[in-house]
């Protein structure tokens, strides 16, 4: 596969912003080698500028569920486009699709629009200290919540793969505040309420971690996060950003059957556009500007196009059509777990819902130290192998991979073996 083009492109991009990217897991470091410029995408495709073809596995992190550049949402944004791109002013786009995410999670009795995933966790615990007036909040090692200074305490995806316990630039009060545990561990979570109960404003977790590696909460644990909340004044959300109609059909919340108080929608919602919401109980929403004096704003809020992208993708996101992807996620793990036994991989594969994941690991793998212990050099190895065969994954063990709607069971079954070819290299 000739990839000149990528490189030299890269080399370009290096002379404009640092690392040759805007967003840090794009370079490739965790896997070495130089990432693949993208010219346009197709489906369950993407072409590169050398004119390779991918089937890929990021779709844009999970936003893309329906596939890249779907007929219905792009007909509907290019009309949406015609009548204007913003308006900084209300519009009913803003309604129809609060509507249709309240009527597929309940728990958003009210909620805000905001432009992307950082902005929403950002402004969601901002709101749970003014309704607790507390300072402190618990967060989970290698959960992701984007990059705001209060997340940035032992922070999955990008921080994780760049190995960075804490990001420079935070300052040490803002650090102070964040009590970072291990994810799974109840006799911690325990000990910090006994200690700190009194003086945590909310707990943020991503129920089903997908930012250090696929990992599944145990239902127990998030249970226990629920009881020790509620005995406790303190607001516990949940960061669907990522697992927000990808875990289940709905999303995590749903598939530990938990309410929470708040929580946060991202990727998928805005169906390729920069987008993204918190909500939650209304007895706590209204507390926002303007009804209350808890500040919160946005340009771009709202703006009509991801608006109308958004309510497009979801309306197009049936139940049978998620019933199909999961399908298909799963035939691609089983698949998966297969040929590990076959060629002796020590490989651990994760599936939930249409997110599927996997650590070169001999042991299952429920918490960061744990996906750190993972044979990361073989990941890297076997990454850049599957990208020389057309198989675009995520490009770091600490990310995962999601389906789109258009795959195909071709897809799997090409993808399975290039697998076979790269374990058989490898293994055989
Ligand atoms: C992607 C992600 C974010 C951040 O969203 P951005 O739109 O990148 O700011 C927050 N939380 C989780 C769980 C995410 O996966």
């Amino acid at each position: 596969m000739n990839r000149t083009r990528s490189k030299s492109a890269f080399e370009e991009a290096q002379t404009v912003f640092p690392g040759g990217v805007n967003s840090p897991v794009r370079a490739f470091k965790a896997v070495g080698g130089s990432p693949v410029f993208i010219d346009r995408a197709k489906g369950a495709y993407l072409y590169d500028i050398d004119g390779n073809a991918y089937i890929d596995y990021v779709q844009s992190w999970g936003a893309m569920v329906l596939g890249h550049v779907q007929e219905r949402v792009v007909a509907a944004i290019q009309k949406a486009v015609e009548q204007g791109t913003s308006f900084g002013a209300p519009s009913p786009l803003e309604t129809r699709l609060g509507q249709l995410l309240q009527e597929r999670i309940p728990y958003l009795e009210r909620l805000r629009m905001v432009s992307s995933g950082t902005e929403a966790t950002m402004s969601a615990i901002r709101l749970a200290r003014a309704v607790t007036g507390r300072d402190k909040l618990v967060k989970f090692i290698g959960c992701y919540h984007g990059h705001s200074d209060s997340f940035l305490v032992q922070a999955g995806s990008g921080v994780a793969t760049l190995g960075l316990p804490n990001s420079p630039g935070v300052t040490q009060s803002t650090a102070q505040d964040t009590i970072a545990l291990p994810y799974n561990d109840i006799e911690a979570l325990k000990l910090c309420f006994e200690q700190e109960g009194e003086s945590i404003a909310c707990v943020i977790i991503e129920a089903v971690a997908g930012n250090m590696g696929l990992i599944e909460a145990d239902k127990v644990f998030i249970d226990t996060i629920r009881q020790l909340t509620s005995e406790t004044g303190t607001l516990f959300i949940i960061d669907e950003v990522m697992t927000g109609f990808r875990a289940s059909y709905e999303g995590a919340t749903s598939l530990y059957e938990v309410e929470p108080d708040l929580l946060c929608f991202g990727k998928v919602v805005g169906g390729g556009f920069p987008m993204a919401l918190f909500g939650g109980k209304k007895e706590y929403m209204d507390q926002i500007a303007p009804l209350g004096g808890v500040y919160q704003a946005g340009t771009l809020s709202g703006n009509p196009v991801a608006m109308t992208a958004g309510y497009e993708t979801l309306s197009a996101l049936t139940p049978e059509v998620f019933t199909g992807m999961e399908r298909l996620t799963n035939q691609l793990c089983q698949g998966l777990r297969e040929l590990a036994t076959v060629y002796k991989v020590p490989l651990q594969v994760v599936q939930v819902g249409t997110m599927f994941g996997f650590f070169f690991n001999s042991k299952p793998v429920r918490n960061f130290e744990d996906s750190k212990s993972s044979d990361q050099s073989l990941f890297a190895k076997v990454h850049t192998m599957l990208l020389e065969r057309g198989i675009y994954l995520a490009p770091s063990q600490y990310e995962s991979n999601f389906m789109s709607a258009v795959h195909t069971k071709a897809d799997i079954d090409q993808t399975l073996v290039a697998f076979a070819s790269v374990f058989g290299e490898l293994y055989g």
